[in-house]
């Protein structure tokens, strides 16, 4: 890292990506969503031995959408354990975020835990046959939990309108039912997803919660072991090469960092050992990236040389 404080590089980072504001389009498949100003921005990170910094709007909640896929990855894991992978695969699609085709190809076994398909049998699985009234609180305190932070919520108004107007999801998770590969019924699977996507948090929060992924599943704040170090390193390697569906290999390139990125705009990246940070800005690129806040950690990986690369 240059002399440059953390302060002063984030402070420099969000100067630099000012004039782009705005760029991009808001997701509007989530009518929801559509109404939120794509100028907004915010941008937080912490480190492993507590240090934060942040700029903009970084406190502001946003709908954590795609990012909760992370989460629910790890839970799912310490329910049900290896045996998910018979379930999931662990490839890059290379399709767009929603896609069916590949489905059908590969007999109802999604490519990875982050396209949709992939989250929504992932969710399945952690609900191992409860109910939604169960699964959901799970989602949700685990996330306060790691954000140290009681008052993260889900917004029932973004939930609605994802269960009203998802009708991809629905014909996705029909489709792996018919080739077996969901236990619950899909109208309560989908209730789960939906409401984990709709959990609303701030870059500050987000990049708290992640912090256990750059530190070898320990969070180093709490002194919690949320998973094992095997698990974090793999769960940290998928967001590498599958965080941004079809457009992973080019936030590779641009980024050299995991991350994963959601729909409502944010981006949670993990710095092995070191730091974990997020950033919202709402501007969608054309695979369903923040293109701002992907822009943002751009510049401030080139500041602080802490690409993996
Ligand atoms: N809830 C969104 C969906 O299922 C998540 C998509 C995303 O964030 O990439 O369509």
């Amino acid at each position: 890292m240059s002399s440059e404080t953390l302060a002063e590089i984030v402070a420099a980072v969000a100067k630099e990506v000012e004039p782009h504001r705005g760029e991009g389009r808001v997701a509007d498949y989530i009518p929801a969503l559509a109404r939120v100003d794509a100028r907004r921005f915010g941008l937080a990170v912490i480190t492993c031995d507590g240090e934060a910094a942040e700029a903009g709007e970084a406190w502001a909640p946003f709908s954590i959408q795609s990012i909760s896929k992370v989460f629910t990855l790890t839970l799912a894991l310490e329910r049900v354990g290896e045996g998910l992978w018979t379930r999931v695969g662990r490839e890059p699609s290379g399709s767009r975020f929603n896609s069916i085709v590949q489905l059908e190809a590969e007999h109802g076994v999604p490519r990875n835990p982050f396209i949709n398909a992939g989250a929504i049998v992932v969710t399945d699985a952690l609900m191992d046959g409860r109910p939604p009234a169960d699964a959901i609180p799970e989602i949700r305190d685990g996330l306060r939990r790691l954000a140290d932070n009681e008052a993260i919520d889900i917004d029932e108004e973004v939930a609605r309108s994802e269960a009203a107007t998802g009708f991809r999801n629905f014909s996705l998770a029909y489709f792996m039912r018919g080739f077996d590969n969901l236990k619950s019924p899909v109208d309560e699977v989908l209730t789960t997803y939906f409401n984990q996507c709709s959990l609303r948090i701030s870059c500050r929060q987000l990049a708290r919660a992640g912090l256990f992924l750059a530190n070898r599943g320990l969070d180093p704040l709490s002194g919690v072991q949320v998973t094992s170090p095997e698990r974090a390193r793999r769960i940290a390697s998928l967001m590498m090469t599958c965080g941004h569906y079809d457009a992973s290999g080019d936030f590779a390139f641009q980024v050299g960092l995991p991350g994963k990125s959601g729909v409502g705009g944010g981006i949670l990246v993990i710095v092995p050992g070191k730091a974990a940070v997020a950033v919202w800005s709402p501007g969608l690129n054309e695979y369903g990236t923040s293109q701002v806040g992907a822009l943002a950690l751009e510049r401030l990986v080139a500041r602080t040389g802490w690409s993996v690369f």
